[in-house]
């Protein structure tokens, strides 16, 4: 049995979480990543994933200027650090790998995981440390698109039908070296590139990362039902 499928791994790795959204979306004026979820907050759900990993060197969390909730909560794992996030999740990621420019080596892995992301796998950050461990550039967890997807006019009619074959739903963690992360990060922003997700940063300066097939489970606090939703799977799963 592979260390993987034994819930572990002792690649090394950092981990950056950005938690410094106050997410609108979900119509409350608690950001999502404190709201409570099965006892705990989102936050504390989400870190609980990961710290069961022996490869894990340390934790940056990016949290808003004006963060009010993150010192009430019991944290006291020695590994976790934070930094002052900025106006996207982009710029929340680069002051996070910022900080760690003078603490590891550049093709050191780092994971980027969302605070809102609370139902991820131990054992699934497990095996894709594993199967991403050889390459070279790094890649990201990922699901095939299985709904066809239309692409649509802003007047509502259907302009056509995408091949789903080759779709997928880019989720976090998203795994890579640190200073190839953060140089394409910072170049992607000064070039104006949209990044909505650290690959999309890779993929705007000609590096082609790779996905690794996670679990539909793996879903993203956005919208008010999904408490209830995450709150079913995290029952389920623990
Ligand atoms: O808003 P969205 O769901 O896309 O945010 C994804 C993650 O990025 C959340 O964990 C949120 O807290 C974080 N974020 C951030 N800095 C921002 C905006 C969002 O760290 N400026």
């Amino acid at each position: 049995m592979s260390s993987a499928q034994n819930n572990q791994s002792d690649i090394p790795f950092w981990l950056v979480i950005p938690a410094a959204g106050i997410g609108q979306r979900t119509g409350n004026d608690l950001p999502k990543q404190y709201q409570m979820l099965a006892g705990k907050t989102v936050l504390e759900h989400t870190l609980n994933a990961f710290l069961p990993l022996t490869g894990l060197q340390g934790i940056i969390i990016a949290l808003h200027p004006d963060d009010q909730h993150f010192a009430g909560l019991a944290l006291n794992d020695k590994r976790i650090d934070t930094v002052t996030g900025g106006k996207e999740r982009a710029d929340s990621v680069l002051n996070a790998l910022h900080s760690l420019t003078d603490r590891i080596t550049p093709d050191s892995w780092v994971l980027v995981h969302d605070a809102a992301r609370p139902c991820v796998k131990t054992g699934e950050v497990a095996s894709m440390l594993q199967a991403l461990d050889g390459e070279e550039v790094g890649g990201i967890m990922a699901v095939p698109a299985s709904d066809t997807i239309k692409r649509v006019a802003e007047n509502g009619e259907i302009l056509g039908t995408e091949v789903r074959d080759s779709l997928w739903h880019a989720q976090t963690p998203q795994m890579f070296r640190h200073g190839l992360l953060r140089e394409s990060l910072q170049r992607a922003l000064d070039e104006n590139v949209a990044v909505t997700d650290e690959a999309s940063a890779l993929e705007s300066q000609g590096y082609q990362p790779k996905v690794f097939q996670g679990k539909r489970s793996n879903i993203k606090i956005t919208l008010p039902e999904d408490f209830a939703i995450a709150t079913e799977i995290l029952d389920k799963l623990r």
